[in-house]
C-alpha cells in the first residue's frame, strides 16, 4: 500500500508538523494502464439531487465514457455518442486517438445510451457481462457479436460484477499511477448518488444498489460514475 501525506497550509508552524500518512492510497503503482481519460462527462436526464422528478425525463441523457490506455491496449469503455463525427471528435479532444485506434470496447450495461457509439468501432472487440453480452448478440441490434468479458482485460484490468442498477451490471477497476480506478457505469449514477448510496430511478434493486457501492468504496480511491465527472474517494489512513 502506497502512503500519502496532505500538508495542510497554516501560519502555525508546530500545529502544521505532518504527523504522518493521512490518507492511505489502494492502487499499485506498477501497472500496465498508461493512463485514462474522461471523452465525455455524462448527465442524466432527471437528477432528484437537482430537484427533478423522478416521473420524467427534462433532458437527453449521455454517459460517462472513458478511454483506458496501456502497454499495447485502448480500451473504450460505454461509447456515449451515437453520431460518428462527434465520437471521433471528442475522442480525438480527449486522447488525439482516432476511433481505429481504439481495440476493446467495454460494455457495462444494457441501456442504450451506455451503448449507442458501438458501431463506430466496428474493428475493436467488443466486450460486456456474460447476461448483457448473451442478451445484446441476440437482440441482433449490432451486425457483431458482443463476447463475454473474461475476469481481466488485458491482464491489467479487473473485471467487477456490480449489481443493482441491473443485474449484470460490470464495471472495471485498474491501477494507475498508485491509484485504484473504477468505473462504476450506472453502478454510481453521480457523486450525490454515490454519497446517498443510492440507486438511480430505474435500478432493479436498491438495496443491492447501496451494496455495490458500499463494496467499490472499499478498492477505489478514484471513482468514475455512469453520468458524473470522476471524483475521488479517499479513506483516512
Ligand atoms: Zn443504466
Amino acid at each position: 500500500m502506497a502512503g500519502l501525506c496532505v500538508n495542510r497550509m497554516s501560519t502555525d508552524t508546530k500545529a502544521d508538523a505532518v504527523k504522518g500518512p493521512l490518507v492511505t492510497l489502494k492502487g499499485r503503482r506498477e501497472s500496465l494502464v498508461k493512463s485514462w481519460h474522461i471523452i465525455t462527462i455524462g448527465n442524466l436526464s432527471r437528477n432528484r439531487y437537482w430537484g427533478e422528478s423522478d416521473d420524467r425525463g427534462v433532458r437527453a441523457a449521455i454517459c460517462t465514457c472513458t478511454v483506458i490506455k496501456g502497454d499495447g491496449f485502448r480500451v473504450i469503455v460505454d461509447p456515449s455518442l451515437k453520431d460518428a463525427g462527434e465520437m471521433a471528435s471528442e475522442l480525438d479532444r480527449r486522447t488525439g486517438l482516432e476511433l481505429s485506434d481504439i481495440d476493446t470496447v467495454f460494455i457495462t450495461h444494457q441501456h442504450g445510451d451506455h451503448h449507442c457509439g458501438l458501431p463506430h468501432f466496428p474493428r475493436a472487440t467488443w466486450l460486456a457481462g456474460n447476461d448483457v453480452a448473451a442478451a445484446m448478440t441476440k437482440s441482433a441490434r449490432y451486425n457483431k457479436p458482443i463476447k463475454p468479458a473474461e475476469k481481466q482485460i488485458h491482464d491489467a484490468i479487473d473485471v467487477m460484477p456490480t449489481p443493482g442498477h441491473t443485474m449484470d451490471h460490470h464495471g472495471l477497476r485498474f491501477d494507475c499511477a498508485g491509484l485504484s480506478v473504477a468505473i462504476a457505469g450506472d453502478a454510481a449514477a453521480t457523486r450525490d448518488f454515490w454519497r446517498e448510496r443510492r440507486g438511480y430511478f430505474n435500478a432493479v434493486d436498491f438495496k443491492l444498489s447501496a451494496l455495490t457501492i458500499d463494496s467499490i468504496s472499499a478498492i477505489a480511491d478514484v471513482v468514475v460514475p455512469g453520468h458524473d465527472n470522476y471524483f475521488l474517494n479517499l479513506q483516512p489512513a
